[in-house]
């Protein structure tokens, strides 16, 4: 969890890699379903641009589908997914029928001053949400994803004034339910800020058992 361009993407693709499990990522999902132009796509999209969270209803039934397949027997990250009470009160209904539990929550913080920068630089691969910084993490092909050579775009709410809304959602939507989980010990915080290549060394202590 954690506000836009924190960073919370590329460390759930991390973490997905360090456990060799399924990154689940909400905003993609939603991506996706407005490029198929599904119905509940193009309701989602019009809230996307805007900046504002998708309806619950919405997210929850497709991030419900996505858990209900069996790629997430062996576990599962989840990304940017719940960012709403309704949301965390739903995952734990979702949770208690596929007799899991969160192992940890990872919470990611992040200056509004340093998000636009980063966010105003970000590119993402159309085809498989792979995620570039024209200054950090250039791909080695300009405009090409290095992954799966889709093509590189900058998202629609990538833009300075929608960055700041969706920042104000956070803080007043989404923060209130981290505290959720700091009451039960899942709770792991770590800063947004830091160098790339600090991100995975920093993660693997977070996330060992000892620590
Ligand atoms: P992200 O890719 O995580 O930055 O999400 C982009 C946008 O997708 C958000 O600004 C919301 O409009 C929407 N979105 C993503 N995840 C959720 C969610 N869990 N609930 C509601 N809207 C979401």
């Amino acid at each position: 969890m954690g506000p836009p361009g924190s960073g919370k993407g590329i460390r759930a693709r991390i973490i997905g890699k360090m456990f060799d499990i399924p990154v689940i990522t909400a905003g993609d999902m939603l991506r996706e379903a407005a490029f198929n132009e599904t119905e509940e796509g193009l309701v989602a999209e019009g809230y996307m641009n805007r900046g504002e969270l998708v309806p619950d209803n919405i997210v929850i039934t497709i991030v419900e589908e996505r858990l209900s397949r069996p790629d997430v027997g062996k576990g599962f990250v989840l990304d940017g997914f719940p960012r709403s009470m309704n949301q965390a009160i739903a995952l734990d209904r979702i949770l208690k029928r596929l007799d899991a539990k969160i192992d940890y929550v990872v919470a990611v913080s992040a200056r509004p001053e340093a998000i636009v920068v980063r966010l105003s630089l970000r590119r993402i691969c159309s085809k498989c949400g792979a995620i570039y910084h024209l200054k950090d993490i250039m791909p080695k092909v300009e405009g090409v994803c290095d992954e799966c050579g889709g093509k590189l775009i900058q998202r629609e709410d990538d833009k300075e004034d929608i960055i700041r809304r969706r920042f104000e959602v956070y803080e007043r939507q989404t923060f209130p339910i981290i505290e959720r989980y700091s009451t039960v010990g899942k709770l792991k915080e770590t800063s947004g800020e830091l160098e790339i290549e600090e991100i995975p060394s920093v993660l693997e202590k977070l996330l060992s058992p000892r620590s």
